[in-house]
């Protein structure tokens, strides 16, 4: 509905207000508090029906056509907002903010709060084991700061990139968060290209924010701060997030307290493709969590532990002390199995600490998150005293370190009682003890309550009537009832006040009297507890820090225990880990087809790899064979020795690695309208480009998507670039259906061939998972296309013509072998290599400016001729 300037004169004052914040507003859903509704009129009204299926209606709004209006009942919004804003809506709640019964006009109306993916708190839409970010990007030339929050909570984390490659860098951190709205000053938002790029490739919320000179950032600690303000770029990330945080929440969020510089230099880089083609978190097929390595690693009891763990898992370690650190905790609770039990029993009895921490920052912790608090932190002391004779540094360091909050759960024990309801405004939250005015009002309405009881039995005494009932009603408060035919027997004294079909309702002046002390201390005793309740809530407040170091010492023992309990049930070593570059594995597996096939079915292989005679493995066998499996364990079984993990093997020794790249199968990048080979080539020109000797490089079937030829040159070009020491040397596994390319181990120094061994029987194979030494000569492709139900017409067929295939080439062979001498493979390309350099040099010559339609034909065909 379009409004002109006359229309605007003519709304209601009530339309006239509503507009006014709704300009404020105009990329949220607006809740519109009206009485005991939330209204939603015009646009979002439509937008609102739709998505909540609710009945659109309309609002006089002073003009002959009325406003499209929905709304929803104040004490149904917890239902309804989050169905808001998993579909991706802003909402913002504007409240009566004064008394409607002491309001002079208009009531007055103001946001108090807007709900945004990023920034819910909403224990219904928040993943349990899943922490939920919202990010900011601050761009300056080619320089970027990056911050990231959980504002459920209080988690917050800054960097900066300013050397190069920086916006691919900001790419891997979203890759890694995948936050869940992201804020960008103007300048990132105007870079058209890199904003394109993170909405497809992300699909999240972007909002604009700029920065504003205004001081947001609240930093306990002095140093964090000095770091912060020495980096401009991570600092501006961190002061637009934190703007935009308070601008959506209103309130101080004092459970955002600290900051954590971070240097992605810390950690292992793992881009986008690889996070995904690992399938650390989530499958690449259908992105659930089962069937992920964090699947088989998950053994938390706290949802704390579960975020934690998940964060290792995005984060793998390059600092050998660090990984030690962690991994001697991991081994401690995996040889001590009573402790470990215990811990897991003992955690097991613990709530969301962080979350619930969120809750008390924003004010809207009820009792019984108090009391959930309460039971939890009981168990710190235990848990203290299980660790207090480990010998693992990190264990012994969170002993000493783990603050027991008795304090807190004290406070809480001494104060709030044991089953209290929901609302905190309905009274029976504070215990009697705890306070002598709430003791008294109590009993006062206790006195009155039992004198009411007595009451009934002595008016039947007095009035000899027997069925005479005392009863309360909200409407009413107490009255008498008697019944119809006992009316004649009801004294004077009696004020009649309803009158039923069969019965009569009375009152009396000292029943009234009664009622008024019995409400009026039970009022009272409902708002002093509430006040009672707040304070109490405040004093818990300035014990965040505190509240949160504790949390997160238990996630950290949570995931280390759950490290420590797969490490055990599933028989996994403790692996070498060293600056060395060397991977060697024996009996390798891979965690996650180890758990999801049949116990004992999985066949372990050896890997040998490193930086000097086996650098690089080809690896050639059919399809199905086993090859991509083979090529993952041994990413995986790196990357989980890096988190702290266990692996599964007999044994591991693992050099360190930077970074982990993966060019794995074939998938169309549809988004970016771009070829499955030009996505491929992209994927290989990204890993030439970046790999370093420590990194681990995962590359299967390189040069699959187009002709043979090509496929094969391109593949056979990579595999001398990335053995050559002076280019990259890294470790690498590559698997390939080009026989030709086991040629490779005889000419590069460092490649070594190797095959998953099948065994021929009669027609068919069995494929026996085993990687062997040597190069395969057969692909067994017809085999396969048996195996997966090609019909047999086809496949016989198939097998025909490759025997006539097989049969000339041998023929032609030998033609060519009694011409010429003999034409390796190698020098086949070099001929090819010439004739493109040919063409390339006869192109460089073409003149485009004067090239006439005609003349780019002749030169096309001469140049397909050469070819
Ligand atoms: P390829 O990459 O050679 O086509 P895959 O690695 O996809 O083959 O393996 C095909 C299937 O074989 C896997 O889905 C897995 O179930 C099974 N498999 C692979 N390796 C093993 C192994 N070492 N032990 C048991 N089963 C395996």
């Amino acid at each position: 509905m379009e409004l002109t300037e006359e229309m605007l004169k003519q709304l209601t004052p009530l339309m006239k207000q509503y507009l006014e914040v709704k300009k404020q507003y105009t990329d949220c859903i607006l809740l519109y508090r009206i009485g005991d509704f939330y209204e939603m009129f015009f646009d979002d009204a439509f937008e609102a029906s739709r998505a909540l299926e609710l009945t659109l209606t309309g609002k006089d709004c002073g003009l002959e056509e009325r406003a499209p209006m929905c709304g929803i009942p104040y004490h149904a919004a917890d239902a309804y907002i989050p169905r808001l804003v998993t579909r991706g809506y802003k909402v913002a709640i504007c409240e009566q903010v004064e008394d409607p019964a002491l309001a002079k006009g208009l009531v007055k109306r103001d946001v108090t709060r807007v709900i945004t993916p990023g920034t819910v708190i909403e224990s219904n839409i928040l993943e349990e084991k899943k922490n939920n970010y919202v990010a900011s990007i601050y761009r300056l030339g080619m320089s970027y700061g990056f911050a990231y929050s959980d504002v459920s909570t209080g988690e917050f984390y800054a960097t900066q990139f300013n050397s190069e490659n920086n916006l691919s860098k900001v790419m891997n951190e979203l890759a890694r968060i995948l936050p869940a709205e992201i804020v960008v000053n103007q300048e990132m938002f105007m870079d058209n290209e890199s904003m394109n790029t993170i909405k497809d490739r992300f699909n999240t919320y972007i909002s604009m924010q700029e920065y504003v000179e205004e001081n947001k950032v609240i930093i306990k600690n002095q140093k964090t701060y000095e770091e912060l303000k020495s980096m401009q770029y991570a600092e501006k990330a961190t002061q637009i997030l934190l703007e935009y945080i308070q601008k959506m929440q209103k309130i101080d969020l004092k459970h955002i307290n600290d900051i954590e510089i971070y240097s992605v230099a810390e950690f292992m880089i793992l881009d986008n493709i690889a996070r995904r083609n690992l399938e650390l978190t989530e499958t690449l097929r259908d992105r659930n969590k089962k069937g992920s390595l964090l699947w088989v690693l998950d053994k938390t009891a706290t949802s704390m532990g579960g975020r934690m763990l998940r964060k290792w898992l995005e984060k793998p370690l390059i600092s050998i002390n660090e990984i030690h650190y962690r991994n001697d905790g991991v081994s401690e609770l995996k040889e001590n199995l009573m402790l470990r039990g215990d811990v897991f029993e003992n955690l097991r009895n613990i709530y969301d600490i962080e979350r619930l921490v969120g809750k008390i920052a924003y004010g809207t912790v009820n009792a019984r998150d108090l009391i959930a608090l309460k039971n939890s932190l009981y168990q710190i002391p235990k848990i203290k005293k299980l660790l207090c004779n480990c010998s693992s540094s990190i264990l012994k360091d969170m002993h000493d370190k783990l603050d027991e909050l008795q304090d807190v759960a004290d406070l809480i024990e001494a104060s709030i009682m044991e089953e209290p309801p929901v609302s905190v405004k309905e009274g029976d939250i504070i215990k009697s003890e705890y306070n002598e005015d709430v003791n008294e009002y109590r009993k006062a309405a206790i006195d009155g309550k039992t004198w009411i009881l007595n009451l009934e039995a002595e008016e039947r005494e007095k009035t000899g009537i027997k069925n005479l009932k005392v009863s309360y009603n909200k409407v009413f408060g107490y009255y008498i009832e008697v019944t119809k035919g006992n009316k004649s027997l009801v004294p004077e004294r009696y004020e009649a006040k309803q009158t039923l079909t069969n019965g009569e309702r009375y009152i009396t002046k000292e029943l009234k009297e009664m009622e008024g002390k019995i409400l009026g201390a039970q009022d009272k005793v409902v708002r002093l507890e509430y006040e009672i309740f707040v304070e109490i809530r405040n004093q818990i407040t300035n014990e965040i820090k505190r509240l949160q170091d504790t949390a997160h010492g238990i996630a950290i023992l949570d995931a280390l225990n759950s490290l420590a309990t797969v490490a055990d049930e599933r028989q996994y070593v403790k692996p070498d880990v060293d600056n060395s570059e060397d991977i060697i594995i024996h009996d390798g597996r891979h965690p996650v087809v180890e758990a999801l096939i049949p116990s004992g079915s999985f066949v372990p292989n050896n890997t040998t790899l490193d930086t000097n005679e086996n650098r690089v493995n080809i690896i050639t066998g059919p399809n199905m064979a086993g090859k991509s499996t083979y090529m993952r364990q041994v990413a995986l079984i790196t990357l989980m020795a890096q988190i702290g993990s266990f692996v599964p093997a007999s044994y591991a020794k693992i050099g360190i690695v930077d970074r982990i790249f993966t060019r794995v199968g074939a998938s169309d990048d549809l988004s970016t309208g771009q070829s499955t080979f030009m996505v491929e080539m992209s994927e290989v020109a990204n890993i030439l480009d970046h790999a370093t000797r420590k990194s681990l490089l995962i590359l299967d079937e390189i040069g699959r998507g187009t002709s043979t030829f090509d496929g094969l040159s391109i593949a056979w070009a990579v595999v001398e670039y990335i053995s050559d020491k002076s280019k990259i040397g890294a470790r690498t596994l590559f698997a390939t259906h080009y026989h030709e390319l086991t040629e490779l181990e005889t000419k590069l120094d460092g490649v070594r061939n190797y095959c998953v061994a099948v065994k021929e029987k009669g027609e068919d194979i069995i494929f026996l998972r085993k990687i062997i030494e040597g190069g395969a000569d057969e692909s067994y492709g017809v085999h396969v296309a048996k195996l997966a139900g090609i019909p047999s017409s086809v496949t016989s067929r198939a097998n025909t013509i490759l025997k006539e295939l097989k049969e000339t080439n041998i023929a032609n062979k030998s033609q060519k072998e009694n011409k010429k001498p003999v034409t390796s493979i190698a020098t086949q390309f070099d001929l090819f290599n010439y004739k493109l350099g040919e063409i390339a040099s006869e192109l460089e010559k073409v003149n485009l400016d004067e090239l006439r339609p005609l003349d780019a034909l002749n030169i096309l065909a001469k140049m397909k001729s050469k070819l």
